[in-house]
């Protein structure tokens, strides 16, 4: 039976009091961030954290990076739809597409949403729980559950099992309440640039609709 996530968020929510949890979220680009931030800047501190050695091209990686600093500059301008208390920021892991090929090793054929995407979650969550866990944060996430081609029970099932004593995974589902149409009207709204593959050299080419 699937475990409702946005619920799970919605009380973790209703009992921040005045004191603002710190929460790292992995973001793996611009437009799935947008809708997430909406869910969250309210009650969190949020500091986004860029790590995906799955776009395993230098040029992509960077695009992608770029689009998400400009969403940052437009949040902390206070020109996003929600302004932040305090201002959101970003944090930057090495791409190292080596790190994403051993994980993907013999998984190279699977499609999109198989084996090789578990891996590729893992490698990421296990990276976004050991920045958290090293800086102190109250909790770590990922933007991932916005995309309906991501499998949201398994997102959750990974980070619930990279979760400590010290660092404590949020639970979400960021593509309910109409998170994946949010965040494309908002890409739309921002002008950030919509990818139209995953990430990994594995998901080119794809549906042009398979977006993040
Ligand atoms: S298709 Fe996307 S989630 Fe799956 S392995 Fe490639 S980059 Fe990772």
């Amino acid at each position: 039976m699937n475990i409702n996530y946005d619920k799970q968020l919605e009380q973790i929510r209703s009992r921040i009091g005045t004191e603002r949890p710190q929460l790292l979220l992995h973001v793996c680009c611009a437009p799935c961030a947008t809708a997430c931030l909406l869910r969250l800047i309210d009650l969190f501190d949020v500091t986004l954290y860029y790590a995906n050695d799955n776009i395993t091209s230098p040029d992509e990686w960077t695009k992608r990076l770029g689009e998400v600093q400009k969403l940052v500059r437009i949040v902390n301008d206070g020109l996003f739809e929600m302004k932040p208390a305090v201002p959101v920021k970003l944090q930057t892991a090495e791409l190292r597409p080596q790190r994403f090929f051993e994980a993907a090793n013999g998984l190279e054929e699977e499609k999109e949403g198989g084996a090789r995407c578990a891996k590729c979650f893992e490698l990421r969550l296990a990276d976004a729980r050991d920045a958290a866990l090293a800086q102190g944060f109250d909790y770590f996430c990922t933007t991932l559950t916005v995309s309906p081609y991501k499998n949201s029970q398994l997102l959750n099932e990974i980070g619930l099992s990279l979760q400590t004593d010290a660092i404590r995974w949020l639970p979400a589902d960021f593509k309910k309440q109409n998170g994946y149409n949010e965040s494309v009207r908002l890409s739309n709204k921002y002008g950030l640039y919509r990818q139209h593959y995953c990430g990994c050299p594995f998901s080119i080419p794809c549906d042009k609709n398979s977006t993040k």
